[in-house]
């Protein structure tokens, strides 16, 4: 057997017209959502994905802004940054692209943008209403998993889930709105014990650890459905995931290529979520305007 690939990229282009139509819509009233990025990074990674972002933004008439701070810049001014976007009514959405320096507060730094513009839903309060099953905003790629599960009818109703990585921005969340889901999880770290032995027994498996060729085919069952959300840069330049994807294929049902599976789904997310929150901001129905898509 050989899985079905599950063509994140496709399915965010195609969202991708779906929203240039909404902006424009927005755009006819006045209206222009905006995204703002704040960065410290020069790591490589983030540059990427900071990139992809503005590209993305641009093609659907959003506009970008990414703001550089220094490592010098004091948590004050740090947050003093924030709170001007915050406070802008131009900027619809804010995303702080991590990693950041080590030196900031991490947990206070996910305080700083209010819920209504928290587009990456990593603010405490977002959170908890994750936790109640009430959020409006979902971290990006969790939701990119969610939209990819629905596009391909995967039901995860009584399936046994194991997710690898307890990270706030994908693992844990997604544990969480899968278990409101009625799926039984199993969320997985770099000290949990047996993890070969726990995605044998796995219904479908997301990878999120940032290990390349973590799992193989001796480590899931015949028919699982697997998400690679892993991304991985190897020496000679390409991207990997953290499944050993050409050994897999032929074992699994369904599975995500890297690249080209859940990352463009992340950021097709982002998008989403900054047009949400523009309409929020506005005074307007989110529904009634995607029914024009
Ligand atoms: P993180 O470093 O915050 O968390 C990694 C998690 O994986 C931790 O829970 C750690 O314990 C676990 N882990 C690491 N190695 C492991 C191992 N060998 N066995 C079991 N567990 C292990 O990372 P993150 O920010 O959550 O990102 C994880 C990976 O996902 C990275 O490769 C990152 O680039 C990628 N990522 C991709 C997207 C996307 O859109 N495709 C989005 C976010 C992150």
């Amino acid at each position: 057997m050989k899985a079905i690939e599950i063509n994140g990229k496709e399915i965010a282009n195609r969202l991708l017209k779906q929203q240039q139509k909404v902006v424009q819509r927005l755009k006819n009233d006045g209206i222009i959502p905006k995204l703002v990025v704040i960065t410290f990074s020069d790591d490589e990674a983030s540059q990427v994905y900071i990139k992809q972002k503005a590209k993305k933004a641009k093609q659907i008439g959003i506009d970008f802004e990414c703001h550089r701070l220094n490592h010098s810049v004091s948590q004050e001014d740090f947050k003093r940054c924030v709170k001007k976007y915050d406070n802008d009514p131009s900027t619809s959405g804010i995303i702080i692209q991590f990693p950041i320096p080590q030196q900031y507060d991490l947990k206070e730094v996910s305080t700083w943008i209010s819920p209504d513009k928290d587009v990456d839903g990593l603010n405490p309060m977002s959170m908890g209403w994750l936790l109640t099953d009430q959020a409006h905003f979902l971290p990006c790629t969790p939701k990119g998993i969610l939209y990819l599960m629905d596009a391909y009818n995967i039901d995860v109703v009584g399936k046994d889930i194991v997710i690898i990585g307890n990270s706030h921005i994908v693992g844990l969340p997604l544990a969480i709105i899968l278990t409101h889901q009625d799926a039984t999880v199993t969320l997985c770290h770099r000290l949990t014990a047996n993890l070969s032995a726990k995605c044998q027994q796995a219904d479908i498996i997301i990878s999120a650890a940032g290990s390349v060729n973590l799992i193989g085919s001796n480590d899931v069952k015949s028919g699982v459905i697997i998400f690679d959300v892993g991304m991985n840069r190897l020496a000679d330049g390409s991207l990997v995931g953290d499944v050993d994807y050409a050994k897999v294929i032929n074992k699994a049902a369904k599975i995500t290529p890297v690249p080209g599976g859940v990352g463009p789904m992340t950021v097709a997310m982002l998008m989403d979520q900054t047009i949400m929150a523009t309409c929020y901001q506005h005074g307007i129905d989110y529904q009634q305007v995607i029914e024009c898509r």
